[in-house]
């Protein structure tokens, strides 16, 4: 093999690509991974990593507000956001640093680039800055090369007044008012951090209720903790684009659609109209020796899928297909403050007995000691079965206490043992919301 032959290319270093080049390296795979951005794709540089780091800040600057709740008197100083902002980039780079160690830890080859199909086998990178051109070519290739920020058409990203996600998280200060147009995800979590460094924020939505695939009561309940944390919150507003005209930044956060220029309709690659990639339950493309995972294949969107994918991909595409993409539970999370999250399994529509339980925050131990006592677990029981089906949680750790509500789900269990759970925690709340749908919760009154 001559330098620029592989055994696995992947284009992307998001969770996706990242996943599978280690993977593919450790089943043994000579690996090179090509990124034309940063290591870490959307998920570390201007996703989860940046917009989780935002979110703790701010929670770190409202534990400074109430420390005197638990007799510790204490002085915050005036925010500098760019300080913040310096602090977060730190962050990444050392993140980013770690992973290219695990890269070269495997010997995979990073190639600093853009990527585009010659043929199937074969790769041109291409380097402006660096004056580069070459190429490579792959015995196997695993295309994870994300997605963007979706933009209405007459409209343009120009990063000043009309901004993206991406832009949002490198402002260096923080603007007197933002319309923020998109009620999902993306949009509440801007909403809430900015909103909570002292910016006016007005955030609109096209639905008739914020996050409009998520249960109603617990869109509910995040919409009103937006308001009283001083959001105006429009739902139902099919007009967002017509007036834009008062606001100092115009953040839009409608989804995302495939990055481009990989030549894909040239290659013969299935797409979908939007321009995902079409893959099988392999995360094999229609061309038998190129796989895709993650965003670019416009399933989930999420950081976890693309893992996920990805290192089901490496195994398949050296191994043959042996392992299918088996989404039994997707939790989802969304970081307002406090948090919530919420996982069901995938069929559970098909169940017609369910029965509900629901434990407040108000009444934990725990929620108390940590003056966390908004929200609730709510949980959604087979009755014929008594296996619990599904889990709502709004509050204060519900993004961390949702991977054992997922563990409860997978394992099947029809109950869920009290003598595992540490007291005082946030997850025994699970186990309250489960019994309280038989009247057997000891920790709430009697209904
Ligand atoms: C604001 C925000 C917050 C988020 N928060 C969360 C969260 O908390 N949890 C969660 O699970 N998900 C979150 N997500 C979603 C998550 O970031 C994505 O689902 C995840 O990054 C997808 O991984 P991926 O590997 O498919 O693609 P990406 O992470 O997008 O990586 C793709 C990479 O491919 C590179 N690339 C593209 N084309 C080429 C080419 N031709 N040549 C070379 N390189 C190329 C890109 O530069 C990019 O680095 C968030 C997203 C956003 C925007």
């Amino acid at each position: 093999m001559n330098l620029h032959e592989y055994d696995v290319v992947v284009i992307g270093s998001g969770p996706g690509g990242f996943s599978a080049a280690v993977r593919a390296a450790q089943i043994g795979a000579k690996v090179a991974i090509i990124e034309r951005l940063f290591i870490g794709g959307t998920c570390l540089n201007c996703g989860c990593i940046p917009t989780k780091f935002l979110w703790k800040s701010l929670k770190v600057k409202k534990e400074i507000q109430g420390s005197y709740r638990y007799g510790i008197k204490s002085i915050l100083e005036p925010i500098v956001f760019e300080n913040i902002i310096n602090k977060k980039n730190k962050n990444i780079t050392s993140i980013r640093s770690g992973m290219k160690i695990i890269l070269s830890s495997y010997n995979i080859n990073i190639f600093e680039g853009s990527a585009i199909f010659k043929n199937k086998n074969v790769l041109i990178i291409s380097n402006n800055e660096k004056n580069e051109k070459f190429e490579i070519y792959a015995d196997k290739i695993i295309i994870a090369s994300g997605t963007k920020p979706l933009i209405k058409n007459g409209f343009t990203f120009d990063g000043v007044r009309i901004i993206n996600s991406t832009d949002a998280l490198n402002l260096k200060k923080i603007p007197k008012n933002m319309l923020i147009i998109g009620g999902g995800v993306v949009g509440i979590e801007m909403a809430t951090i900015f909103s909570g460094f002292g910016c006016h924020v007005t955030l609109v939505e096209r639905a008739n209720f914020l996050l409009p695939n998520e249960d109603y009561e617990i869109s509910e309940e995040i919409s009103k903790n937006l308001s009283r944390q001083g959001i105006e919150v429009i739902t139902a507003c099919t007009n967002a684009f017509d007036d834009i005209g008062e606001y100092e930044k115009i953040l839009i956060a409608i989804g995302r659609v495939p990055n481009d220029g990989l030549n894909l309709r040239d290659l013969g690659i299935n797409i979908t109209d939007s321009g995902f990639i079409k893959t099988n339950e392999f995360c094999q493309t229609n061309i038998s020796n190129i796989y895709s995972v993650g965003d670019i294949t416009g399933k989930n969107l999420l950081a976890y899928s693309a893992q996920h994918e990805g290192v089901v991909a490496a195994e398949n595409i050296i191994k043959g297909n042996k392992f299918s993409i088996s989404n039994f539970a997707i939790p989802q999370v969304i970081f307002a403050m406090p948090q919530s999250a919420s996982v069901k399994v995938l069929d559970f529509e098909k169940y017609k007995n369910v029965i509900f339980g629901k434990f407040p925050f108000a009444s934990s131990g725990r929620a108390f000691i940590e003056n966390e006592r908004t929200g609730f677990v709510k949980c959604g029981i087979d009755k014929l079965t008594k296996k619990p089906l599904a889990f709502w949680i709004i509050g204060a750790y519900s993004d961390e206490i949702i991977n054992t509500a997922s563990q409860i789900l997978k394992s099947g269990m029809g109950h869920i043992s009290r003598e595992t759970m540490f007291h005082p925690s946030f997850s025994e709340s699970l186990l309250n919301a489960y019994e309280d749908a038989f009247g057997k919760c000891v920790d709430v009154i009697k209904k």
